[in-house]
């Protein structure tokens, strides 16, 4: 963990915060569930009794929402934001390669994908296209017609 940055240090101690709040919160929602749910069939075979604890059944079904919701906020939040940085730096290479000049203006001009050959190119021109080839080039690089000498 990063000791420079307090702003996020006091998040991850949010984040946990929401965390165990969660998890103490989903434990609590399911007892209750269970219990209000062991009642309710309990009293279902026994000869009319109304099940006295069916409410925390109704209780655990309400928790399990701000449950959830904190569950989310200590660990999905977490995770989006994992996935975020480990995606925005691919990102941001992928525009700094589409933006330096040889992606976003290559696009469609594969024609030119030969220039920088061409630029150091010493041997022969193509009588074809007239593009300069490399000495030792049997086909030009440009066209691929077959070059004379
Ligand atoms: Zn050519």
């Amino acid at each position: 963990m990063s000791t420079t940055k307090p702003g996020l240090r006091e998040q991850t101690s949010l984040r946990t915060t929401f965390r165990v709040l969660g998890v103490v919160l989903l434990v609590v929602a399911l007892v209750l569930l269970g219990l209000g749910l062991a009642d309710f069939f309990a009293s279902m075979n026994s000869d009319g009794e109304f099940p006295t604890r069916f409410w925390m059944a109704f209780v655990g079904v309400l928790l399990l929402g701000p449950a959830g919701w904190c569950l989310q906020a200590g660990f999905v939040g977490t995770a989006s934001r994992y996935v975020a940085g480990e995606t925005a730096p691919v990102v941001k290479d992928s525009a700094a390669y589409l933006t330096d000049g040889e992606g976003v203006l290559g696009v469609g001009r594969t024609v030119d994908d030969a220039e920088p050959a061409r630029v150091t190119a010493s041997g022969p021109f193509c009588s074809t296209c007239g593009t300069r080839n490399d000495a030792d080039a049997s086909y030009c690089d440009r066209c691929g017609a077959a070059l004379a000498g």
